[in-house]
Formats: structure tokens, C-alpha cells, sequence
């Protein structure tokens, strides 16, 4: 290994490889501190060239590659797995932002740049980015495109998949596809780019993007409202969604539990009234002055007169806006604060949402008794993050040897409905299992062929996706 390392420092200078291991640590340990592998060194390339050349190091060495971004990925996909030797190729330094193309609403962005720093220069510019969600002040566009991410946002803007026009992939030979187009149109071939959005640094690495942007929302309205259980939080958002339309920007749905832990993150933080069970949800509009606080009050009208949400407020201000959707945000902070959680992911079509929450309280209830559930995510997609945490007191530890059969049963109940085990967070590590049971031999033959095509070494974060 010192003679890729050698090549590696030689090739990209000294300041770009670290090789001592309270250097390395941050990036070989995942978000929720779970994973940890060695990895030989940890590269930082600042330019396309220099990362497409530590690539062709690697490869020429017969060492694996993981590419990084922010980290923040929940599935263990972006730090080494064990008995692989494999280098970390952070993006951190490639987070160049071009200005954005206010008359075709696009801009152009090295992978390496934060979804948020990506908000505010389409903010700058008067126009903004579709994509938001809780990690974004540390997840890069590279691992957001990587991961296909969605979010708060989703039932408007849909997940990066939509919001991509272009990419700069780094392939496993080293080469690099240039694909930086900012057009929304573009019917030559094969849309070789879908191939990589999703694709969690197996097939390649994006290097850069060209997003699509929006007109700004320059009004806002945001509603917490009680609801008894997630029949009712449903019954709201169809109100909601048949009263405003478009203007429907976010519709999450929070366990009071969950909405305890989210504020014990905050400083200050209370929840504004007590509910069993919560919705958060929000309209934007274009029109600076558009009455969007009076059409939530309509919308909510029906549910609040036949007791089917018991309670809601409507943020008086920015200041309280921000205020209530922290308190969502910080809810996967507080899970991990408070000793985490068997995590999962799940979607369903939105009319089965209720059955499958009833299901799997039920199983939870009856088969892992001691066990507290912990429910959150967007309603407005199907797509619930439903976390089993031990018992009070106890560290996840409790649940070493039941976590697999937990989440077997979870993912079943999911795709029981016609749902997915994965909805928004990717395989990584942590759902080979899920694809394991649920993908059929057709869709995982696709997909060894397709890396096989385009990674026939396997250089590219292997153990990861797809089962061996
Ligand atoms: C508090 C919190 C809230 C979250 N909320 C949401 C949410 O609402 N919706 C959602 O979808 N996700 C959410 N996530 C998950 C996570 O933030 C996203 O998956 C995010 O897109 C990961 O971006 P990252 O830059 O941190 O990627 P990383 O974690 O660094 O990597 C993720 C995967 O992408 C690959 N990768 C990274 N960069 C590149 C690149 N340039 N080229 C090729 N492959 C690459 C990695 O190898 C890995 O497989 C949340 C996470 C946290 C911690």
C-alpha cells in the first residue's frame, strides 16, 4: 500500500492524502457512528483531472474506491467495509458553485458542494433548489445525486432525480464522461446519466452536475397540527391537497415520542400543544402577498370541526416557522442523542399508510414487546422512517440479535402493501438483506450486469447495493 500512497502524494501533493488515523477517523465512521473500517488513506482531490488520476492509482494498485460526500448518509454506503483494503475519495474540496443561469434557471456545481450552500446561491440569485432536507447544511450534491435524495420537499419538487440536467462522471478506467448539458431536453440514446443518479458510488463518481433551479417561494404557511392517529393525519393532508392544490409544498408526520425527541435537541424547544401524533405541514407561493395562512385555515376547517385533528397552530412568523420545522428537522438528532434506533425506511402507497403503521405496531407489540417505536417522515410521499428503539435505559446493543429479524418484518409489512424497504436512503451496508428478499433475480441480473459493464474490476465501493 505505501507505494499508492507514495503515487497518490506524488501525483496530488502531500496536503491531499491522510494517511494518520485521527486524520482518517472522520471519514471512515459513519453518521451514526455504527461502522467503522480502516481505510489506506484518505484522498481529497480539488480538480476532476486529480480525482479521475487517484482513480486510475487505484485501479492500477487493485485498490477499491468509496467515494464521500458529506457523510451524512444513513445507510453506512459512503466509509470502507472490512477485509476490503479501499481508498476514501472525499469531494469536500471540490465544492465550486458557477454562477446560475437566471434566464434558463440552472446552475452549475462541483459534486463536492453542500446542498445548502446550493440553496443559498440560488437564493442570491432570486431563485431556489427544490431539494431540503435535514442534513443538508453537511450533505453534498454529489451524495444527495448518489442517494437520489428526497426529503421534505418531494411531494412539490420531486427527488434529485428530477432536478438534475446534466452530470460529470469519473469512471472506473479513470476516463471521464462529460455529460454537464443544461438542457431539459434530450432524447440521444440511452440517458446515461439516470444511470448514475442512485447509483452510491458503484458505477462512478460524479464530479459535477448541472441542477435545475425554481422561482422562488416568496410566501409561506406553516401548520402543526394534533391529529389522533395516522387515519387522521391522512384525512388532513387530502383536505390540505384539495384545498391548495400546487401550493402543497410539505407534509410530514410526526409520533408525539418523535416530536419529544426533536425537542429536546432545541434549545428552548417545547412542544407548541400535546397531541398523540402531529402533522407539519406547509403551502408556498410565488406571489409575495398570496393569502396562504387564510387557505390553511380553510383547509383545516373540516378536520378540526369533526375532531379529526384536535388541535393546530399556524406559525405567526418566519421566526416561528423556522422554529416549528427545527423541531422536525432535529428529530433524527435527538433519535441518535437519545442511543438510536434499528432504523428504517419505508414507503407505501399513501391510502395503505395506516394499515401498515397499524401492522407494524402490532408486531412490534406483540413480538418485540419491550421495544418503543418511533415514527416520522413524509406523508405527503408514503415514505415513514419507522425506528425501533430499545427499551428505556437500555443502548441498541439490546437489539443486536433481534435487529435482523426486526427489520425483516418491518420491510414485509412494507412490501406486503406494494411498497419499498428503501425509500429515500439508498442500500448502502445496511439493506443488502432488504434487496436480497424482495428484488426479484430479474432486477438484481440487470443490475450485476450494469456494474459489471461499467466496473468490471469492482473498484467501486464494493459491499455495497448489491448482494455478493
Ligand atoms: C439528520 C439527517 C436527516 C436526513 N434526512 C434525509 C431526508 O429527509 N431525505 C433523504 O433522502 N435523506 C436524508 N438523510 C440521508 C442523507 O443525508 C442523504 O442520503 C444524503 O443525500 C447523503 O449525502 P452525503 O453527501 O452526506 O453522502 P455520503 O453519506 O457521503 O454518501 C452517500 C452515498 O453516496 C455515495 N457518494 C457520495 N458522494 C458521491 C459522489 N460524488 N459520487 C458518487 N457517489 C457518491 C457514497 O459512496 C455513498 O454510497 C438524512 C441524514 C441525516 C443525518
Amino acid at each position: 500500500m505505501n507505494g499508492l500512497v507514495h503515487a497518490l502524494r506524488a501525483a496530488l501533493g502531500d496536503a491531499a492524502v491522510l494517511t494518520a488515523p485521527e486524520e482518517r477517523i472522520a471519514f471512515e465512521r459513519d453518521w451514526r457512528n455504527l461502522h467503522q473500517h480502516p481505510a489506506v488513506c484518505v484522498v481529497l482531490p480539488k480538480t476532476t483531472a486529480e480525482l479521475a488520476r487517484a482513480v486510475s492509482l487505484c485501479a492500477g494498485a487493485g485498490v477499491a474506491v468509496v467515494a464521500q460526500g458529506g457523510n451524512t448518509g444513513l445507510v453506512a454506503g459512503g466509509v470502507p467495509v472490512a477485509g476490503v483494503p479501499q481508498v476514501v475519495l472525499s469531494l469536500t474540496r471540490m465544492n465550486r458553485i458557477f454562477a446560475p443561469d437566471r434566464v434558463g434557471n440552472t446552475v452549475k456545481v462541483q459534486a463536492g458542494a453542500t446542498v445548502q450552500a446550493v440553496q443559498a446561491a440560488a437564493a442570491a440569485a432570486g431563485l431556489m433548489f427544490g431539494v431540503s432536507f435535514g442534513a443538508q447544511g453537511s450533505a453534498q450534491i454529489g451524495g444527495a445525486i448518489s442517494t437520489n435524495a428526497g426529503g421534505i420537499q418531494v411531494l412539490a419538487h420531486a427527488s434529485m432525480r428530477a432536478n438534475v440536467l446534466g452530470l460529470e462522471v469519473v469512471l472506473a478506467d479513470g476516463r471521464v464522461w462529460d455529460g454537464l448539458r443544461a438542457v431539459a431536453k434530450d432524447n440521444t440514446g440511452f440517458d446515461l446519466k439516470q444511470i448514475f443518479i442512485g447509483g452510491e458510488g458503484t458505477l462512478g463518481i460524479i464530479t459535477g452536475a448541472v441542477l435545475r433551479l425554481l422561482p422562488a417561494a416568496r410566501a409561506h404557511a406553516m401548520a402543526l397540527v394534533g391529529v389522533a392517529d395516522v387515519a387522521g393525519a391522512v384525512r388532513v393532508f387530502q383536505d390540505i391537497r384539495a384545498h391548495a392544490g400546487d401550493s402543497l409544498t410539505m407534509c410530514e408526520f410526526i409520533t408525539r415520542a418523535a416530536l419529544e425527541l426533536g425537542a429536546a435537541q432545541v434549545t428552548a424547544g417545547r412542544l407548541p400543544f400535546a397531541a398523540a401524533n402531529y402533522v407539519l405541514t406547509e403551502l408556498s407561493s410565488h406571489t409575495p402577498d398570496a393569502p396562504l395562512a387564510a387557505l390553511l385555515e380553510t383547509a383545516l376547517a373540516p378536520a378540526l370541526e369533526s375532531g379529526i385533528a384536535s388541535d393546530a397552530v399556524i406559525a405567526q412568523s418566519e421566526r416561528e416557522r423556522l422554529a416549528l420545522l427545527r423541531l422536525r428537522e432535529a428529530v433524527p438528532e435527538g433519535e441518535l442523542a437519545e442511543g438510536g434506533a434499528v432504523k428504517h425506511d419505508i414507503a407505501v402507497p399513501i391510502a395503505a399508510t395506516a394499515r401498515a403503521v397499524a401492522d407494524i405496531e402490532h408486531v412490534i407489540a406483540t413480538k418485540y414487546k419491550d421495544c418503543r417505536l418511533n415514527i416520522f417522515g413524509h406523508l405527503g410521499d408514503g415514505n415513514l422512517h419507522v425506528n425501533v428503539r430499545p427499551r428505556a435505559g437500555a443502548g441498541l446493543d439490546d437489539l443486536a440479535d433481534r435487529k435482523a429479524a426486526i427489520t425483516a418484518d418491518v420491510e414485509a409489512i412494507a412490501m406486503a402493501y406494494g411498497g419499498s424497504f428503501s425509500a429515500e436512503h439508498g442500500i448502502g451496508q445496511l439493506r443488502l438483506d432488504g434487496m436480497q428478499t424482495h428484488k426479484s433475480s430479474v432486477e438484481l441480473e440487470l443490475m450485476q450486469k450494469l456494474k459489471h459493464a461499467l466496473d468490471p474490476r469492482g473498484i467501486f465501493n464494493p459491499g455495497k447495493v448489491l448482494p455478493q
